[in-house]
């Protein structure tokens, strides 16, 4: 299976029935229009995003690249195994696509990626994956892993939050990590229609004929084996994110973008949310 530069994330679409089932039909739509990675973690809604991913993908698995997470506090070798059989049996599932450390804390990472080759080795998920780690800590895990490759890491990355093109993406790049970039839209950071840069997003948005957001996604998954995983609680939302692909910014309104949200010059510390 092709993994999409667009996928579908999943935090924080629980809540009250009504919005609840309008999530799922926005992750089924998607799924209709290519968004196929769908990423969840046990964290969201303490299990219930998974349920509901579970609920979206029931009877089309076949068709998703299924992505969920352990908690740092599940992550020593058998907490890991027990975490992820958990999440399975949440998601309505026998394996996972990809299953990722959500964040480096208490337990050696060497010990959280041999439960990972166990649970590859038992074919409860085909690929093991880190998220919010530094090229250090994924030196690290690659360093842990003895017979599977780390495939991913999901880190924070949006126009305002580009410090990841310095160092971590080339590395990835060369060691064929993908990077998975979360909160695209940058929550509060979001470039509103009056900021500067608002202004170079919109003036490309209208005459390339698509929408700021749009621009956005496709700005964000630009480099080879860069992929992005915004969230939409409606179909609507969905449908407008989904056109973020399949058409390429020109070279000048790529450095437009650069230019209004420029890459920081010095190296700092892994931004996360
Ligand atoms: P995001 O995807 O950047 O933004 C989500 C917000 O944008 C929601 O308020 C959503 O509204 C709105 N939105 C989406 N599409 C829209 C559209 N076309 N028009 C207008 N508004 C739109 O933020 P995120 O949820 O933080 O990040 C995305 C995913 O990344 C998460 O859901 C999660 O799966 C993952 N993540 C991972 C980590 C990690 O530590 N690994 C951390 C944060 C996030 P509606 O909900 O109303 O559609």
């Amino acid at each position: 299976m092709t993994i999409p530069p667009i996928g579908q994330g999943t935090w924080m679409i629980e809540g009250a029935r009504d919005a609840e089932r309008r999530a799922v039909e926005a992750l089924r739509v998607g799924i209709d229009l290519g968004l196929t990675h769908i990423d969840t973690a046990e964290l969201y809604g303490n299990g219930r995003s998974e349920e509901l991913v579970g609920e979206a993908i029931a009877g089309r698995r076949d068709e998703v690249f299924l992505a969920s997470k352990v908690l740092p506090s599940n992550a020593s070798f058998d907490g890991t195994l027990r975490a992820c059989e958990r999440s399975l049996k949440r998601l309505g599932t026998d394996h996972l696509d990809l299953y990722m450390l959500h964040w480096k804390d208490r337990y050696p990472i060497a010990e959280t990626m041999r439960a990972m080759e166990r649970l590859i080795d038992q074919r409860q998920i085909r690929f093991a994956g880190v998220s919010n780690f530094d090229v250090a800590e994924v030196q690290e895990a690659q360093a842990a892993l003895r017979n599977h490759r780390l495939a991913s890491n999901q880190v924070l990355y949006h126009l305002r939050e580009r410090a990841i093109e310095r160092h971590l993406i080339p590395y990835c790049q060369e060691h064929q990590i993908a990077v998975v970039g979360y909160t695209p839209f940058g929550r509060e950071k979001f470039p509103g229609p009056d900021s500067a840069g608002g202004k170079v997003l919109a003036e490309i948005a209208a005459r390339t004929g698509r929408t700021g957001r749009q621009v956005i996604l496709n700005f964000l998954t630009r480099l080879p084996d860069v992929f992005t995983i915004p969230k939409a609680a409606s179909a609507e939302h969905t449908r407008e994110n989904a056109s973020g692909t399949g058409w390429r910014l020109s070279a000048e309104d790529i450095a437009a973008i650069d230019r209004a949200f420029p890459v920081p010059k010095s190296d700092r510390p892994l931004a996360m949310i």
